[in-house]
């Protein structure tokens, strides 16, 4: 598939093809920033079909952790677009950032449900991980 999305204010654009190794939602306390308290919807594109079209995000990466996630967001109007994990060739997409969030589709998974808050909706059926999934 080939997804296009951008953020709030249209300076950073992006073009995400292939397809989504995972989609899914993030209970966890960081998404919880993010996306003003609900979780996360995101999915997993692969790397090398990633890139932005235009603009340039800003980073934001925690000096204080071993293993920082690098966050990218539009400087200008603060949405935050999309996540990228050392090690994994995926960037992780923000679904609220898509041109049409219905491509989502829904979540094959909700993870991170160790910091859930009681308001946070879970499908019924869907398979829950505290953390991670093992691989
Ligand atoms: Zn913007
Ligand atoms: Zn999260």
């Amino acid at each position: 598939m080939r997804l296009e999305g951008g953020c709030y204010c249209g300076q950073v654009r992006y073009i995400a093809e292939g397809e989504p190794t995972l989609k899914a939602q993030c209970h966890c306390r960081e998404c919880q920033y993010i996306t003003g308290g609900a979780p996360n919807m995101f999915m997993l594109m692969p790397l090398d079909g990633f890139h932005y079209s235009k603009g340039t995000p800003k980073q934001f990466i925690r000096s204080d952790l071993d293993q920082p996630v690098t966050r990218e967001f539009c400087a200008e109007c603060g949405t935050h677009l999309a996540t990228r994990r050392p090690g994994l060739p995926a960037v992780v997409v923000k679904v609220g950032t898509l041109d049409d969030p219905s491509r989502f589709g829904a979540p094959q998974m909700a993870i991170y449900t160790i910091d859930r808050q009681d308001f946070h909706q879970i499908p019924e059926g869907l398979p829950e991980f505290e953390r991670l999934p093992k691989r």
